[in-house]
């Protein structure tokens, strides 16, 4: 019997995880499945397990999707059904957990064991629809054998790999054809990326029609001086650099061991900023690490504050089973990493306030994402959140260089 299946798919956590599933998407959508946002067949979540925050939230969206649309059968993919899958877990909010789907065999076998009686007709790669999104994540790199001490990631995604660069540019060029205009390399150590991350950048700059390149998360220390130069001088790169910190604090960088202390971060930012002053300089930081003192949190703010992140991803430290941190000594309370998490907010909000006002009355180049019946909506090569008036969507993944009128506190208008 043919039956016209439906899926949702929904991705948490970092952008490697957006990109898994992207993929997955294009597989399903390749075996004949259409995607819907309105009572699906199949909600599959591609769930995050980098903290124990991040499991729950697993938990917690499988059992909402579940009350929103009965009878729908509900898959877990990603890093948290790779860690039941390792730990032998019970999922039993899951009818199927799908750890890897690199193949189409195994997300076929998945769809046929929830639907035995689905037959489907091979699609060729044209039939496969284009995502509307406007940039694209390109997956260039996974594993990690940091270690940090918090960290679960390098015992789920094991050994690193890095994408061959010939193949690389094959996607990066498949993702063009289908109209995306920026591309974000993401990995989970991009700085890893072999035989080297500069060349591969300089390979994918000539890819035409691709008309920016953004680097998604790097390590401060795996940036060098030719990666700021290709940075200031390719006529596609994003002035952008998402440098995770986790904390401003040498002794709680130790403790989480992070690879560098804060005199080795601030030296990397003077570099890129000596290049490149207007430069987006964004973070990730965890607050209430265990044993992290006032002391500590106050040397973190006022780091954060010399440092002057235009965005900072702040996380509340969970433990994460299997860490070393999961059982260090002087856990802090939720209400401290709560308390500490908002003096963050108050500091980052105020940073990206000063530099949104740097760009009032100078041009901004826009790609325009998104459209809500009275605005556009998109983000600028610093990764500055713009918009502007308009009447309709017609110039969605349209890229304008505009001035900027104002800096409001949440981006800038144009
Ligand atoms: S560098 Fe550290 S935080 Fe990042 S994935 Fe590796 S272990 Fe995790």
């Amino acid at each position: 019997m043919k039956r016209n299946l439906t899926f949702t798919l929904k991705s948490l956590g970092c952008k490697v995880s957006q990109y898994d599933g992207e993929r997955l998407v294009e597989k399903l959508k390749s075996l004949g499945l259409n995607q819907t946002e309105d009572k699906p067949d199949i909600f599959i979540l591609n769930g995050c397990s980098v903290t124990g925050r991040a499991s729950q939230k697993v938990r917690q969206t499988l059992r909402a999707a579940s009350r929103k649309w009965p009878g729908v059968k509900l898959v877990l993919a990603g890093c948290e059904a790779r860690l039941r899958q390792q730990r032998s877990l019970e999922s039993s909010e899951a009818d199927w957990v799908l750890p890897v789907y690199d193949d189409l065999e195994t997300v076929l076998a998945m769809v046929q064991g929830l639907f035995p009686d689905y037959t489907f007709d091979a699609h060729g790669p044209e039939d496969i629809q284009m995502t509307a999104k406007t940039r694209a994540f390109l997956k260039v790199q996974d594993g990690c054998r940091q270690f940090c001490a918090y960290c679960i990631v390098p015992y789920l995604r094991g050994k690193e790999w890095s994408l061959p660069m010939a193949e690389a540019r094959v996607e990066a060029e498949k993702l063009v054809a289908e109209g995306h205009k920026e591309i974000v390399l993401t990995g989970i150590h991009l700085g890893h990326f072999e035989p080297s991350l500069v060349e591969l950048l300089k390979i994918l700059e000539k890819v035409e029609g691709l008309e920016r390149i953004r680097l998604s998360s790097i390590e401060s220390v795996e940036v060098g001086d030719e990666l700021i130069d290709w940075v200031a001088t390719s006529p596609k790169a994003c002035h952008h650099f998402h440098l995770p910190l986790q904390s401003g604090c040498d002794d709680i960088l130790k403790a989480m061991k992070r690879p560098y202390l804060t005199a080795d971060f601030r030296a990397v930012v003077d570099k890129i900023r000596h290049r490149m002053p207007l430069a987006a300089i964004t973070t990730d930081l965890i607050v209430g690490f265990p044993g992290e003192s006032e002391e500590h949190f106050a040397q973190t703010l006022a780091f954060l504050e010399e440092i002057e992140f235009s965005r900072i991803h702040i996380f509340k430290f969970s433990p994460r089973d299997g860490t070393p941190a999961a059982t260090m000594p002087d856990q802090l309370s939720n209400a401290v990493k709560a308390d500490r998490s908002n003096r963050v907010e108050e500091i980052w909000k105020k940073c990206a306030g000063n530099f949104y006002q740097k760009f009032v009355n100078r041009p901004v180049e826009i790609l325009w994402e998104t459209f809500d019946g009275e605005q556009l909506h998109g983000f600028s090569r610093e990764y500055i959140p713009c918009c502007k008036k308009a009447a309709e969507d017609s110039q969605i993944n349209h890229i304008e260089t505009t001035t900027a009128k104002a800096a409001t506190s949440t981006g800038l208008r144009v």
